[in-house]
């Protein structure tokens, strides 16, 4: 790992949980956004950080996540003394997805008492379940009905 890789990584590591943002990164190591950028792939390829696309003040970058404690080379240096070491696993992205509930109580595997023995190629199959299917298609069938009504309004 190069030195510059090592001073990258330091300080996304230093950076915890909430991550450095790409282009906080390269403007901190005092060099170009493309060299900043191939650092941070290249660290990411060697999955010691992770890479989430964000978009700050409208503009798309990535947060660089560490996925250790410690660089490499420190940690070879630390489990020869015995000290151990913890990798830890991506946070899971952000997701803004609005759920409606209403509409999955509606599903009629919510109610189905075969829904434990329900499995593609089994039996009880959601590919071939007439419920399901109707269902599915009763959907639609609503959502093209909401979508001719809002085009004929345009
Ligand atoms: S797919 Fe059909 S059989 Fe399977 S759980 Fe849903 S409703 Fe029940």
């Amino acid at each position: 790992m190069s030195e510059l890789e090592k001073k990258a990584l330091k300080m996304i590591i230093e950076a915890g949980e909430k991550g450095l943002l790409q282009q906080d990164l390269w403007k901190r190591l005092n060099i170009d956004s493309r060299d900043g950028s191939r650092i941070a792939l290249r660290l990411a390829k060697k999955k010691l950080i992770t890479r989430e696309l964000v978009t700050v003040r409208g503009r798309k970058t990535y947060r660089l996540i560490a996925l250790v404690d410690k660089i490499p080379e420190e940690e070879k240096e630390e489990e020869k003394k015995g000290v151990s070491y913890e990798r830890r696993l991506p946070r899971a992205p952000k997701l803004d997805v609005k759920v409606n509930l209403k509409l999955i109580l509606t599903i009629p595997c919510t109610r189905c008492p075969y829904l434990k023995r329900c499995a593609p190629g089994q039996f009880y199959d959601p590919a071939k379940c007439p419920k399901l299917t109707a269902w599915l298609q009763h959907r639609v069938a609503r959502l093209q009905q909401r979508r001719s009504a809002s085009q004929a309004i345009q």
